[in-house]
């Protein structure tokens, strides 16, 4: 950072990031939903020029923390409700009131919770999940969420990689997905947010309304059509930070200046402090259609944000849990996590069948030695009240038995995907792991994942292999297989992660990582990457640790933010000496000519132990031919059947092998 940079510029928060990005929105946002939201806000601002009724929101604050600083105080998550009211009303008198219009928009604690409980609006869990990285906000929201039709959730944590304050989903996207994620210290303007004017939640709350940066789509064609959709903020060409004056684009007419007052830019939360009405309209237009439930009167009266409520002083305790793997293989440990509400600071736990079967600390970690479905209990107290909840069948313990014996090799040339065994995990439902058969080092088939065009930035896809019994090998186990992956721009990267669990799930070790360098095999294109053999790469990790394990899952997993093309192909569980490039050894395997007219032979290369049947499929899946094997060249003709594709099949040390016939 410039040393040179003002007293001013100090107050700013958004400077003091040295200009990496702080609102991680335009990283985080699912394009499909907001294609589809956009159309629906576009036109709902059109009928509601005239239409002026205030809307209030009622907000649930989950504050995710360790026990530090970051467990911030009530009283500042109210100083940002009363920011968030000042600058969506522009209240006379305070910083909002700038150049801008009132929205029509207030926000209101909750005082009462889904379930009817009294409620100060606040949730507080204890989880390390506080040091957030923008992939586990699913976790966030399994462990604590309001019906997002009835309640605005925010999430706040310790700390966000990468300088990021904060961001926000869009309107219309998945429920599961809704919500703000914010630093604690830039939540309100008090306490360890006392350094900020809590802007930072005004810009966010704007995106959760249907609002883009100032900058979207940089200058644009359009002012109305394009850019950030609103026709009166003059078109942006990149971010501003600090304070001051510039005008980046000259399409506007007549040429006005950046608004750099608006709080969608990236300006000092000193000099931000306006809404236009076209953002007015926009975000009428998405509570209206988008969000219609949320303000209603029926809502405020059952959330408690009615103006005519009259909550209690205190609201008494509610026992609550939940736990990330309460179905767990036997001898392994259940994480339980408290979830209760109104600052409770006693907890009794009860568990049947678990080991310890009672505790008094807030988030235990109990195992479990026995097979069956177990209830847990909890009483919690804050000193004045107390309050117990019983869960039946909450834990499940189940045996997996012994993992299958090693080793273990997937070339995905059947054609089948996932292949037997395999499982695919794609949290956000977007684009997945799939078949690819342009790419493969092995005769047919890779998978990929397309990050080139999945725009759910943050998410994980996972490529789960089976059980295995890591002690079925007599030397050293290792895993090995290869990839291949491009950028698409040199500023981002997927990444590629491995990671292993003895314990069914229940939890993971990162045994590979790659980003950036250690994961490019090819060059930064935006067109999508096709790796030819020479951009191929060997992953080797060396399994010794686990050597004795008997039930090992192994999990491939694809983070993606908007990169290119990443392949995996000849993944093999086993000894060092099992290598990738042996696999078509140990098959063997010739098939001449190929491509083929019709006629060709299959030649294995070895005389003993020679599979008993040749069987060729057609790309639909249908039997075309079967075939017997006497010795160890076998001639097919197929000069009869239509050109295309084929598929050779056979089973040979009980896998079954796929080579893919071209007949032209
Ligand atoms: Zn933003």
């Amino acid at each position: 950072m410039k040393i040179t940079i003002s007293v001013l510029l100090l107050a700013s928060n958004f400077i003091a990031q040295n200009h990496s990005e702080p609102c991680a929105f335009d990283h985080i946002s699912n394009n499909q939903n907001i294609v589809k939201a956009e159309k629906v806000i576009q036109q709902g601002a059109i009928t509601l020029k005239s239409n002026h009724t205030i809307k209030t929101i009622p907000v649930v604050v989950h504050v995710f923390h360790q026990g530090g600083t970051e467990n911030i105080s009530e009283t500042q998550i109210q100083s940002q409700i009363d920011v968030l009211n000042e600058d969506y009303g522009k209240l006379t008198g305070t910083p909002g009131d700038g150049n801008g219009v009132d929205t029509e928009v207030r926000f209101k604690l909750a005082k009462i919770d889904p379930n009817g409980n009294c409620t100060n609006g606040v949730v507080r869990i204890n989880s390390s999940l506080t040091n957030h990285k923008t992939y586990e906000r699913p976790l966030l929201k399994q462990i604590s969420f309001w019906d997002n039709t009835k309640y605005l959730n925010i999430y706040i944590v310790k700390s966000i990689p990468g300088g990021t304050l904060g961001y926000s989903s869009f309107p219309g996207g998945p429920a599961d997905e809704d919500g703000l994620v914010v630093r604690h210290n830039y939540f309100g303007r008090i306490g360890t947010a006392s350094s900020s004017m809590g802007r930072t939640g005004t810009h966010e709350v704007g995106h959760w309304l249907g609002l883009y940066h100032t900058f979207n789509n940089s200058c644009g064609t359009d002012l109305c059509t394009d850019g950030d959709y609103v026709c009166d903020t003059p078109p942006v060409a990149t971010a501003n930070f600090g304070c001051s004056a510039s005008n980046s684009c000259s399409n506007d007419s007549p040429d006005l200046p950046d608004q750099i007052e608006n709080y969608m830019d990236y300006t000092s939360e000193i000099c931000s402090n306006m809404f236009t009405e076209g953002q007015r309209l926009r975000v009428q237009s998405s509570l209206t259609n988008l969000r219609a439930d949320i303000w209603t009167q029926t809502n405020l009266v059952a959330t408690g944000t009615d103006s005519l409520y009259a909550p209690p002083l205190v609201c008494s305790v509610v026992a609550d849990f939940t736990s990330l793997n309460p179905e767990i293989c036997v001898n392994n440990d259940v994480n339980f996590i408290n979830t209760s509400l109104n600052e409770a600071n006693a907890w009794t736990w009860y568990f049947q069948g678990g080991t310890p079967s009672t505790s008094n600390i807030e988030n235990p970690v109990v195992n479990y030695s026995s097979l069956g479905m177990f209830d847990v209990s909890l009483v919690v107290t804050n000193g004045t009240t107390t309050d117990s909840i019983v869960m039946s069948n909450f834990v499940s313990v189940t045996n997996p038995g012994v993992g299958q014996t090693l080793p273990f090799q997937e070339n995905f040339d059947s054609g089948i995907f996932p292949p037997n065994g395999i499982s695919i995990n794609n949290p956000d439902g977007g684009i997945g792991w799939e078949l690819d058969s342009n790419a493969s080092v092995s005769p047919n088939y890779s998978i990929r994942l397309d990050n080139l065009n999945s725009t759910n930035y943050g998410t994980i896809d996972e490529v789960v292999l089976p059980f295995l019994d890591l002690s079925s090998n007599t030397t050293t186990p290792w895993m090995k297989f290869n990839w291949a992956y491009a950028k698409s721009v040199s500023l981002y990267t997927d990444e590629l992660i491995v990671q292993l669990s003895t314990d069914c799930g229940a939890t993971w070790t990162q045994i590979l990582y790659k980003n950036h360098n250690s994961l490019v095999t090819g060059p930064t294109q935006t067109t999508p990457f096709i790796p030819d053999d020479s951009q191929w790469k060997n992953a080797k990790i060396n399994l010794s640790a686990y050597s004795n394990e008997q039930n090992v899952l192994i999990k491939i997993m694809n983070v993606t933010d908007g990169g290119n093309y990443l392949y995996i192909d000849d993944i093999t569980i086993g000894d060092n000496s099992l290598s990738i490039e042996n696999i078509d050894l140990l098959e063997g395997l010739k098939i001449y000519p190929n491509p083929t007219s019709g006629s060709f032979s299959v030649a294995f290369e070895f005389e003993n132990n020679l599979p008993t049947q040749l069987r060729i499929f057609s790309v639909e899946g249908k039997l075309i031919r079967q075939v017997a094997v006497q010795n160890s060249i076998t001639a097919i003709d197929l000069e009869n059947v239509p050109t295309g594709i084929y598929f050779l099949m056979y089973e040979q040390n009980e896998l079954i092998r796929t080579r893919k016939i071209n007949i032209k």
